[in-house]
């Protein structure tokens, strides 16, 4: 059997982006599986969600979003630290960068270690990489909930962080009035889970109640399609904690019994492929994703820091 390429470095096909428009000034882009990330208007400001990999790759969704609107951009809300949703950052002009409290330590501690991984990873989603000015430095953080007015007669759009999930930090921007949920990598819609940075057991179980509970009518996940409707969005979460579970079932028995990281990544893959094969980065992910399971279950409470050597070292073990 030929050996598969690294991760994603194989994928160079550029990926076509849609601007959809979900309420009145309230806009999300959608990139058939790459990340996804969304603008919220207020009276004189924007709000923008996630900023992409590179200040380049952030400027393609901008022009996109100025045939829309031309206010100014006065929050770029980062949902978590990973390097491709936040070294864009600098595009925006944004007046204040907000992230979890967490969010913003765990780029102090693995910031860098993690942009060379996801460089190595996935480049395709680095356009230009030279135009990336450093880490992106969150300069407001809270530690649960931040409230932002948007004015007129827009509501508010509330900032939460809904427990441990795909990273120690991750937040969902959410908008009462519409029943709108940027969700980050907390749901993915019809793509696979990136876990690696998890916390498998917070995540499928309060963390994703928590979600739910909000009871949103349109969720845009981290990647993948927008889901519109109950229906859909209930989906996309159960299709989120699906993934989980199986991985925590699956790995868990092979774990117990005392067998090896590689007969656990043998049996999720083949437990997982049937259903989620064929969605986004699922080869992409899942030598990651079973590493941080196993060792969570190995009594490892945060995540070991990803760098290129690991990551390769994960990946001729498990994928080789
Ligand atoms: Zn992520």
């Amino acid at each position: 059997m030929a050996t598969k390429p690294f991760a994603s470095s194989a994928d160079l096909g550029v990926k076509e982006q849609t601007l959809e428009v979900l309420a009145d000034g309230v806009y999300a882009l959608t990139a058939e599986g790459d990340p996804n990330l969304g603008a919220i208007e207020g009276e004189d400001f924007l709000v923008c969600f996630e900023a992409l990999a590179t200040p380049v790759a952030a400027r393609r969704w901008l022009a996109k979003l100025r045939e829309h609107t031309d206010k100014p951009v006065r929050y770029l809300v980062l949902s978590h630290y990973h390097a491709v949703r936040v070294l864009g950052a600098s595009a925006f002009d944004a007046e204040v960068i907000v992230s979890s409290e967490q969010t913003k330590g765990l780029i102090a501690e693995r910031g860098q270690q993690d942009w060379e991984s996801e460089y190595g990873r996935m480049p395709r989603l680095f356009e230009e990489p030279e135009s990336i000015p450093g880490l992106t430095w969150p300069t407001m953080t809270f530690r649960d909930k931040l409230t932002i007015e948007l004015g007129g007669d827009r509501g508010e759009l509330v900032l939460e962080f809904l427990g441990r999930g795909h990273t120690e930090g991750d937040i969902v921007a959410w908008i009462p009035k519409h029943e709108i949920l940027f969700a980050g990598d907390l749901v993915e819609s019809q793509a696979a889970l990136y876990t690696g940075d998890a916390f498998h057991f917070d995540w499928a179980a309060g963390t994703l109640d928590r979600v739910k509970a909000l009871g949103a009518r349109q969720l845009v996940g981290g990647r993948g399609a927008i889901a519109r409707g109950r229906d859909q969005v209930d989906a996309a979460i159960e299709q989120t904690r699906d993934f989980l579970l199986t991985m925590q079932r699956t790995v868990g028995d092979v774990h117990r019994a005392g067998g090896t990281l590689k007969q656990a990544f043998e049996a999720t893959h083949t437990a997982l492929a049937p259903k989620y094969g064929k969605w986004p980065i699922f080869e992409h992910c899942l030598p990651f994703d079973v590493q941080r399971i196993w060792d969570e279950m190995d009594g490892i409470e945060r995540p070991v820091i990803w760098t290129a050597e690991r990551d390769r070292q994960v990946w001729d073990e498990l994928q080789g």
